[in-house]
């Protein structure tokens, strides 16, 4: 599959079906799914690897991700609602490599070889992000998430990241569209800037030689 093909069957996918503001429901846009996507598959972080997708929504990284050869992907997601949309998403596509979890991302236990995930960026519960990070860092070695492209923000995922053990080994700034859903927002499609992250665990010892 081509990137840009990836991009586009992601951005076809159903969306939020009715959009809640305090849990960030915003969905992935095809072309930033496939930005992570494509970075994890060239790394070779996806294909016959067993992922998560914490705060997977509407599935679209988790459908990206066997799309492209992953062997399993636990969608992790505290809306049941998104998680039915999810669902609907993955057998439109005929995938079946997807295990759905209806939990808080921080219940969720086990370990894998990669997580995904476009988390809340924390502008409607502050530092709504610091758990998704914290999970994603307890149970893989290597991690792909999407953060604000702002300097606060920057300097806080790449020091809580050192914190826990992790380096910031990749890092590409995108345009993310939010078409309006809230009626708190203004205009008819907002155009923020993100990054699209990759942690590595460090070797035993490398943290500190940095
Ligand atoms: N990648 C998804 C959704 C991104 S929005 C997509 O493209 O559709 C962030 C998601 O995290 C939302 O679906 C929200 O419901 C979920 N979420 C927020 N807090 C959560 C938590 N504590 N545990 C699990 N999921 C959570």
């Amino acid at each position: 599959m081509k990137r840009r093909h990836l991009a586009m069957t992601l951005s076809k996918l159903k969306g939020f079906p009715e959009p809640k503001p305090e849990l960030e429901q915003y969905r992935t846009p095809g072309n930033v799914a496939a930005e992570l996507l494509w970075l994890a598959h060239s790394l070779g972080d996806v294909e016959g690897k067993t992922m998560a997708d914490l705060g997977a929504g509407t599935g679209v990284l988790s459908v990206g991700a066997c799309l492209l050869g992953a062997r399993k992907v636990y969608a992790v997601e505290i809306d049941e609602t998104a998680l039915e949309t999810a669902r609907e998403n993955a057998a439109s596509l005929g995938i079946d490599c997807i295990e759905f979890i209806n939990a808080d991302v921080s219940e969720f236990s086990g370990r894998v070889d990669t997580v995904i995930m476009n988390p809340p960026f924390g502008s409607q519960v502050k530092h709504a992000d610091r758990s998704f990070l914290l999970k994603a860092f307890e149970v893989s070695d290597v991690v792909y998430s999407i953060h604000l492209a702002k300097p606060e923000v920057r300097r806080f995922v790449e020091s809580f990241a050192s914190e826990n053990g992790f380096r910031v080994t990749h890092r590409s700034t995108l345009s993310f569209e939010i078409p309006a859903q809230f009626p708190f927002h203004r205009k008819r499609l907002e155009r923020i800037a993100v990054d699209v992250y990759r942690f590595v665990r460090c070797r035993h010892g490398e943290a500190e030689a940095e």
